[in-house]
């Protein structure tokens, strides 16, 4: 039997307004949602960005219309956090019934989220009104400081640093512990130590990684958010053992993301760059990191002999020489004995079927590793690479 799990998945990772176009396809344009089984069966939302209209699509086809028992976490009230709402299915079924936990914002006064609802399908803002959601919804509200127990889960929250307020939330599964921690900026001791107290020792650290250093330094000082480096400062002081760089900016592109992630890992090694689909699976001993099918167009069975270099798990370069079958414009399905790691650069060298051994009829792809399943053959890895030049 395989060993109790606590299962992450992300629907949404793009910070602040959904992106649609092409350079961010990689990652994802939806906006914050995340999905927690605990390893009791417990459900838990993190957020209702964009995202969980996708999330509520795959409900339907694994449940049917009888959505299962979820609590739902909002860390506040920015749309890219509330905005898929009146957009998860599920809602509008009377079979339903779903916990939402928020905080009292001074701005709404109490019922803050109910009000939210509201008001998000006032007309005109929305083509139907609340009346239309049938499911059955309880709020409950939470603040800063407050710990409590969900099954066997154990929830702590704090206060994040920004503008008109945000929680963060801690997850202590029987598994291990995730940490959701997106929207806040540092330079407030006390909220500073609030996000080290929430990230003790967290086996999953989501932290927001919006900006650029630089563009937190100067243009976006001030507007709740942070980067990657001050994520890896709290990891370090809080020994976190994964760091999730979350909540990416709309204007960056999927190589800023990669060029964020490279950095990144240069200074702390556990770190990954959340991206729409990725499934983080959390046992006692074990984090297993497992990523979607590339969204590649057109897939057409080839055979080119391949020359790839990559990083294996650990770290180091790699070289083998193999045969790729699957390939499309996009990427490619890559049989190897090495496994590299999930997030890293490979290079691709194609030869020109019938043109082996010609140097000049080389096709250098470079490109990222986004999939890696048990291969065909035993000790096989199959890798799914999206190229990106
Ligand atoms: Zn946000
Ligand atoms: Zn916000």
């Amino acid at each position: 039997m395989p060993d109790k799990m606590a299962k992450l998945s992300f629907w949404g990772v793009r910070g602040s307004i959904p992106t649609v176009d092409q350079a961010t396809w990689r990652y994802g344009g939806n906006t914050p949602c995340l999905e927690l089984v605990a390893p009791d069966g417990t459900l838990f939302i993190l957020d209702c960005g964009t995202g969980l209209r996708l999330l509520g699509n795959r409900w339907a086809e694994t449940y049917g219309e009888k959505a299962p028992e979820a609590h739902i976490f909002v860390t506040h009230y920015h749309w890219d956090h509330i905005q898929g709402i009146p957009f998860f299915a599920p809602l509008y079924a009377q079979q339903n019934h779903f916990h939402f936990y928020s905080f009292r914002s001074e701005f709404l006064g109490r019922d803050s989220l109910k009000q939210v609802f509201e008001t998000q399908m006032a007309h005109p803002y929305f083509p139907v009104d609340l009346s239309a959601m049938s499911a059955g919804r309880e709020f409950t509200e939470v603040s800063g400081g407050d710990q409590f127990e969900i099954g066997a889960t154990r929830i702590t929250t704090r206060w994040l640093n920004h503008p008109q307020g945000c929680l963060g939330f801690r997850f202590e599964t029987s598994t291990g512990t995730v940490v959701y921690a997106t929207d806040n900026e540092p330079g407030v001791p006390q909220l500073d130590q609030n996000l080290r107290d929430l990230a003790a020792g967290a086996d999953i650290f989501i932290n927001d990684a919006q900006y650029l250093p630089e563009q937190l330094a100067t243009t976006r000082k001030g507007w709740g958010h942070s980067c990657w480096p001050e994520g890896v400062k709290v990891a370090e002081a809080a020994g976190a053992r994964n760091l999730v760089l979350f909540h990416h900016d709309p204007d960056s592109s999927d190589k800023t993301v990669d060029n964020i992630l490279r950095d990144a890992r240069e200074k702390f090694p556990a770190v990954w760059a959340a991206a729409e689909g990725m499934v983080m699976s959390l046992g006692e001993k074990r984090l297993e990191v497992v990523m979607p099918a590339a969204r590649a167009g057109l897939r057409r069975e080839a055979r080119f002999h391949a020359r790839v270099i990559g990083y294996t798990q650990e770290g180091r370069v790699f070289e083998e020489d193999t045969v790729i079958r699957d390939l499309t414009l996009q990427g490619a399905l890559i049989y190897l004995s090495h496994s590299p790691r999930l997030q890293s650069e490979l290079e691709v060298m194609l030869e020109a079927p019938g043109d082996q051994g010609h140097k000049d009829s080389h096709l250098r792809l470079r490109g990222y590793v986004v999939r890696l399943e048990p291969g065909p053959e035993k000790d096989q890895t199959t890798v799914g690479v999206v190229f990106t030049e």
